[in-house]
């Protein structure tokens, strides 16, 4: 099948690989020129692992092909598949003006048939919206079906849960227009569940609310553990034994961030809220996840004493999780900016990440950022970090204090080398 990818971010570009290593011919396109020309050289704008070989290897046997000229492809290609970006408006609504304006372009454009596919994560009542919009703006309702087929990627392992995801959901009105796009992913081995277009989109805010939901259950649940001198990461290991539970997204730490559950979080509460409902427990979600922030520094405090202007705090990760260059709404660098607010001087290192951040002095390497350091906060677990030669650490820090802010290190081993341990709802002393 042709198929035309409109926007080339984590998402586009991951499901233009895959679906062109399928076999299907695929257009990719961007309104971002120099993105676009960027890829047409073989430069991949975003760090995923396994991307770049997939993406150059489809370009090479022609099955890919990147292009700014979207009008050719609309008109080329029977499916039209929207992966643009849906961030957060002021409000905390999704904002849809990226998708409105492909819609705009399709309906400037469109004069055959289109299964117009919405990858792109859109609050419940999108796709019905469109319709509406694009039978007000005179397109005939034969030229077009919409598909609400949400991706449930994770960055970091974005091409093998691409080729190994737990379900496909299509939600449509028509089934005919459901089956081709099930035909698009026609050697992956999954469940699809054929769904109305608003359940769709519901299936993905869920999902991803109840993300946080877990996250922060699991945040509050090592404040009890703390309290009553108990291991999280034993108590949360136990929970997840349990099938019904499960154990990811059961760790205890900075809390979430990324590119999608903050936002969408945000989202459905603000969807909800325009149907009069309140959502007490994302709310609480919410709450909780912004509060790790203080807890964390408060971890600091004890250690440290109260912030003095010659305290420098080495952080090690600037990423919202290891494996990706993705800084939105990252949890290390609020973390970054706390510390800096309160007079701390921050030495920061990440393998891929280094934005321009107030007060933040970044550094070439994990072992610079620690150099007299009086702390060293983890807080992303990129494998680096994970395998540091410690004893090195140990001694180019003027106080060997370690934030665990992600509770992924090993104490006893840390402790037996003299680092004063804090982590999150876990004793001093195993
Ligand atoms: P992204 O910011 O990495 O990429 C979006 C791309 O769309 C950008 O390259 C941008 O230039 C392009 N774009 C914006 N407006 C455009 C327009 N009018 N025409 C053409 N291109 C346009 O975003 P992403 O992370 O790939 O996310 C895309 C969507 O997928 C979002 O709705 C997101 O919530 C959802 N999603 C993301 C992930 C993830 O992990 N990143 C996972 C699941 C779902």
């Amino acid at each position: 099948m042709d198929i035309c990818i409109i926007g080339a971010g984590y998402v586009g570009l991951t499901t233009a690989a895959v679906l062109a290593d399928i076999g299907h011919t695929v257009f990719c396109t961007d309104r971002d020129e120099a993105k676009i020309d960027q890829l047409k050289q073989g430069v991949i704008p975003v760090y995923e692992p396994g991307l770049s070989a997939m993406l150059l290897r489809n370009m090479e046997s022609g099955k890919l092909i990147f292009d700014t000229s979207v009008s050719a492809y609309i008109s080329q290609c029977p499916i039209l598949m929207i992966a643009v970006g849906t961030p957060p408006s002021k409000d905390g609504s999704a904002d849809l003006s990226a998708i409105y304006s492909v819609i705009r372009n399709i309906a400037d454009m469109i004069r055959s048939p289109k299964t117009i596919v919405i990858k792109s994560t859109v609050p419940p009542g999108t796709a019905d919206q469109i319709k509406q919009w694009l039978l007000a703006h005179s397109v005939s309702p034969d030229l077009f079906h919409i598909v609400s087929n949400p991706e449930f990627l994770r960055e970091g392992t974005a091409i093998y849960d691409t080729l190994h995801p737990d379900r496909i959901v299509i939600g449509a009105v028509e089934q005919s227009a459901a089956l081709q796009v099930k035909e698009l992913y026609k050697t992956i081995t999954t469940t699809f569940l054929l769904t109305t277009n608003r359940e769709a989109e519901l299936i993905k805010y869920a999902s991803n609310a109840f993300l946080a939901v877990k996250v922060s259950f699991i945040n509050e649940i090592s404040k009890v553990c703390e309290a009553f001198n108990a291991d999280i990461t034993r108590v949360a290991e136990g929970i997840g034994l349990d099938k019904r539970i499960g154990p990811q997204f059961l760790q205890a730490g900075l809390g979430y961030g990324g590119s999608c559950l903050p936002k969408d979080v945000d989202a459905l509460i603000h969807a909800a809220e325009s149907k009069q409902l309140k959502m007490r427990m994302l709310n609480a979600a919410k709450k909780i996840n912004r509060s790790q922030l203080s807890l964390y520094v408060n971890k600091l405090k004890s250690k440290l004493g109260e912030c003095s202007h010659n305290q420098r705090i080495a952080v090690w990760g600037a990423t919202f999780k290891e494996n990706t260059d993705d800084i939105r709404a990252s949890q290390a660098i609020a973390l970054m900016k706390k510390l800096t607010k309160l007079g701390y001087h921050v030495y920061a290192y990440d393998p891929l990440a280094h934005p321009s951040l107030p007060s933040v002095i970044w550094c070439e390497s994990a072992y610079e950022a620690v150099e007299q350091s009086d702390a060293l906060i983890v807080a992303t677990c990129w494998p680096e970090f994970m395998e540091a030669d410690w004893l090195t650490v140990k001694q180019a820090m003027r106080r060997p204090v370690i934030v665990d802010a992600r509770n992924r290190l090993d104490r006893a081993m840390l402790q037996s080398l003299g680092f004063e341990y804090t982590g999150i709802g876990r004793p001093e002393s195993t």
